[in-house]
């Protein structure tokens, strides 16, 4: 099985597609993830994408083709993957039906995650992550027992560079710029699926589950 979420910064994609993971056994393959790790080891990849994630703006496409092709070809990916963060933009839609093709296959299903801006606002400001193992915390509406410490390792919870409120808006307009395209993109191939990514945690898992069988 292979899907793509899509959805602006906020819309709960890296949730999701942990629950998609858990519930048919495939990867979740997230490009920011990805990005981040890079950057941390400062690998070249990392190295050339620092500044324009900082910035919140798009890495090139020919450096995210290669860095999806190669995780695409590991092991764990040969029976499907959840695609987190891409594609971008319509040239990466299009990278990424090359990449498919050579392993004979296409995508079954795009879901787009709806949420509105003052909501993603809302989400990505107070969201905050542990540095030891990666949690995710929101200061309102999911805090730590302990402020600033992770409930399952007493790790550090650091908010994301990009999450500050100017980097928000940028990564906002990349996103209804460049992205949202693609969900007319996706409809126009019939594989696309609308989902309201807002309310209880637990309904809008169900509707992404529902959407995904
Ligand atoms: P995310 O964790 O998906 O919000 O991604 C964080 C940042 O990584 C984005 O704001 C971009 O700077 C970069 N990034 C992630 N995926 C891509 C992609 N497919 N193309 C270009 N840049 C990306």
């Amino acid at each position: 099985m292979m899907v793509v979420l899509l959805g602006p910064p906020g819309a709960g994609k890296g949730t999701h597609a942990d629950a998609l993971r858990d519930r048919f056994g495939i990867p979740h393959v997230s490009t920011g993830n990805m990005l981040r790790a890079a950057i941390e080891e400062g690998t070249p990849a990392g190295r050339k994408a620092k500044l324009l994630v900082e910035r919140g703006d798009l890495v090139p496409d020919e450096l995210m083709a290669e860095m999806v092709q190669d995780r695409l070809g590991a092991q764990d990916a040969a029976g499907g993957f959840i695609l987190d963060g891409y594609p971008r933009n319509v040239d990466q839609a299009r990278d990424l039906d090359r990449i498919l093709a050579m392993r004979g296959g296409c995508l079954d299903r795009v879901l787009s995650l709806s949420v509105d801006d003052e909501e993603i606002v809302r989400r990505l400001s107070g969201r905050r992550t542990c540095e030891s193992c990666g949690a995710p915390y929101h200061v309102v509406s999911a805090p730590p027992a302990a402020e600033g410490r992770c409930d399952r390792c007493g790790g550090v919870l650091a908010q994301r560079a990009d999450d500050r409120p100017e980097v928000i808006a940028r990564r906002l307009a990349v996103y209804r710029a460049q992205t949202e395209p693609l969900v007319a993109f996706y409809r126009g191939r019939g594989v696309l699926a609308e989902v309201d990514a807002t309310g209880a945690l637990d309904d809008v898992r169900r509707r992404v589950v529902g959407a995904v069988r």
